[in-house]
């Protein structure tokens, strides 16, 4: 069962019009799903407390006995089916404590290869870019189509191509696209592919910047970092160690004061300097 899958039936799920096989499959995603889990616990959480006060608002009022005897006969049905409904709670509760305890970080890099799977499979299909131009270009031309702002790295011996808007599984998401020519040595050109969204919740694990989690999916390595709320993955067919080479030259570079510095001190290797 995916996401989707669970998606479209949670809410009949919820209101137990399930049977116990039907069930099953859903627990077994709900324990391999920290997203689901949790907004399956929040969905109960939200109809317990519906609930209560209902019952809260039948009890304080003075309404014709007959009207008074359906609805109690209503909440009595209610809380036959809150008995039906005891295992998910228990299910979603252990899912929690699992999450509390050490499974939690167990889960997480599950989480984080469906991450990197989703995102070499979209850069693998090549869609055009949306927007060409420099980074300041592009990075206005991001600004309100994502509730996130859009920095656009400059990375290291690469040519920008453009950018367009993606997703990674199902969060909204800036593709930027960037170039690296062919070589006078032979090495072919290679295209790079950086998705950046918000993880203000912290769920991607992500290594914060110099570090860098690099895995790989569909033939593509794939570089994973957060800079605060927002993940980097970046889907390349370089080599991992160009991949981290480019990185961390990138890493620096952010980290270096903005103020221009002369090219010739600049130019100079760090030992030479006075
Ligand atoms: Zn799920």
């Amino acid at each position: 069962m995916t996401c989707q899958e669970l998606d479209s039936i949670l809410y009949p799920f919820l209101d137990g019009e399930f049977q116990p096989e039907e069930r099953l499959e859903v627990e077994a995603h709900l324990t391999g799903c920290a997203e689901c889990a949790q907004r399956v616990n929040m969905e109960l959480r939200m109809q317990q407390s519906l609930r209560r006060a209902a019952r809260h608002a039948v009890e304080s009022t003075r309404a014709p006995d007959a009207l008074r005897a359906r609805i109690q006969l209503g909440i009595r049905q209610e809380q036959r089916r809150d008995t039906q409904m005891g295992w998910l709670r228990a299910s979603a509760a252990a899912v929690v404590v699992l999450m509390a305890g050490g499974a939690w970080m167990a889960l997480r890099p599950e989480q984080r290869q469906r991450f990197v799977d989703d995102a070499a499979r979209r850069h693998a299909r090549q869609l055009p870019v949306e927007v060409a131009g420099g980074h300041e270009h592009v990075e206005a031309w991001f600004d309100g189509k994502l509730d996130h702002r859009v920095s656009v790295p400059r990375l290291p011996n690469v040519q920008l191509s453009g950018a367009r808007i993606s997703n990674v599984t199902d969060r909204p998401a800036a593709y930027i696209s960037y170039e690296r020519n062919a070589d006078k040595q032979g090495a072919p050109a290679r295209r790079i592919g950086l998705f950046v969204f918000d993880d203000a919740k912290r769920e991607v694990e992500a290594p914060p910047l110099p570090s860098v989690q690099v895995g790989s999916s569909h033939g593509y390595n794939v570089a994973v970092w957060r800079d605060e709320e927002i993940v980097y993955e970046l889907v390349s067919d370089l080599d991992e160690s160009d991949i981290r080479r480019m990185v961390a030259e990138q890493a620096a570079a952010k980290s270096r004061p903005s103020r221009p510095v002369s090219p010739d001190v600049a130019a100079r290797p760090v030992a030479l300097q006075p």
